[in-house]
């Protein structure tokens, strides 16, 4: 299904609308993923300023630096630009633009040393973050986005089903991972964003940091990976083991695992609270006894960031809508000994259902 491009004009309205409505002046904000959300315009950060100015009024534009203006003009060709030379003072540039009364909203991955810079040349408002404005509407994905997620976590399940018909024992976790990084290129990612392979004892830390440990049989394997699609992520685990003999307590804990991701399935539906779908999960691995290792939140939204609003877990009240794309991935984690996690990325449909984005068995795979 092909679905048109977003509007960027239409976001950019909706985020002016959103700031006249909190008495706020205007948004700031840098590259990063509420830049590409606003314009579309997917730019690293540097030392030199490149800033979007949304005054309330409806005025927009792009402060960017000469050199880059070729690059900007393509990825965002509706948007004003007002480009800077090496020797001009870009931070006043931008301040200049800031028409409205009132305090303004800096992105909130933007560097302290523009946000310093910025707090001089305004000296007289208050500073926001800009997820006070950008938070709900990229909360919510629209059907671009949700094709964008579609197919970021179609590939990842493909690059899965690869990984499984290499060897594992014998290789190290680096050898797998770059084998994992290879298919999800081939796979149409554009982006690599992190390969945990996490062998043996390796997995029971979260993020291990994939090393030099050679694979043995008998090993269960973590593997945690992901990366971007046209700048849309992915973020797939599955936990798989090396050789058929599975000691019984491993099988255990995969299958405590699963019953968990199973019943935050259940529990996340339109109007949910975002912790009663960590609880569930947390609830089935208690009940087993592993309550004490199943160390972090059940799951994080996810979209042009890989880890975004909603964020699944205790304390955060907040209600499930229609268009939230988000993990589940319960995990247990045995010091010394192994971890299992198993992860999908799950979409809130129109219909108040959940429904999960990557398809990839969940079953223990046997790999050689
Ligand atoms: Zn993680
Ligand atoms: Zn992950
Ligand atoms: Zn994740």
């Amino acid at each position: 299904m092909s679905t048109e491009g977003p509007s960027y004009a239409d976001r950019r309205a909706r985020a002016a609308a959103a700031l006249a409505q909190r008495g706020l002046a205007a948004l700031l904000v840098s590259p990063g993923a509420d830049l590409a959300y606003l314009t579309g315009y997917r730019m690293f950060t540097s030392e030199r300023l490149t800033c979007l100015v949304l005054d309330r009024d409806g005025g927009a534009a792009l402060v960017c630096p000469e050199l880059e203006a070729p690059r900007a003009s393509a990825a965002a060709p509706d948007l004003g630009r007002v480009s800077w030379r090496e020797t001009d003072e870009p931070h006043a540039i931008a301040a200049g633009l800031v028409r409205s009364d009132g305090d303004v909203a800096v992105a909130d991955q933007m560097w302290a040393a523009f946000v310093l810079k910025f707090q001089a040349a305004l000296p007289d408002r208050a500073f926001h973050p800009a997820s006070e404005i950008t938070r709900a509407l990229r909360e919510r994905k629209d059907a671009h986005e949700r094709e964008a997620l579609r197919g970021a976590a179609e590939a990842a399940d493909r690059a899965y089903s690869r990984i499984l018909e290499r060897p594992f024992a014998g290789r190290t976790e680096r050898e797998v991972g770059a084998d994992l990084a290879t298919f999800l290129r081939e796979e149409g990612h554009d982006e690599i964003g992190f390969t945990i392979v996490a062998s043996g004892p390796n997995g029971a830390s979260p993020h291990h940091e994939t090393g030099a440990r050679r694979i043995a049989k008998g090993d269960a394997v973590v593997l945690d990976f992901g990366g971007g699609r046209e700048g849309y992520r992915s973020d797939i685990t599955r936990t798989v083991h090396v050789g058929k003999d599975v000691e019984a307590e491993k099988r255990r804990v995969h299958d405590v695992v699963r019953r968990a991701q199973d019943a935050s399935y259940t529990a996340a539906r339109r109007g949910a609270s975002a912790e009663s779908v960590d609880a569930a999960a947390r609830t089935v691995i208690a009940d087993a006894g592993y309550g004490e290792l199943f160390i972090h939140r059940v799951g994080h939204g996810i979209g042009l960031d890989g880890h975004e609003h909603p964020y699944l877990v205790r304390g955060n009240a907040q209600r499930l809508e229609p268009g939230m794309a988000f993990s589940i991935e319960p995990g247990v984690y045995l010091p010394g000994r192994f971890g299992v996690r198993i992860e999908d990325i799950a979409l809130i449909d129109d219909d108040g259902h959940v429904r999960p984005l990557n398809r990839a068995d969940r079953s223990l795979a046997i790999v050689g």
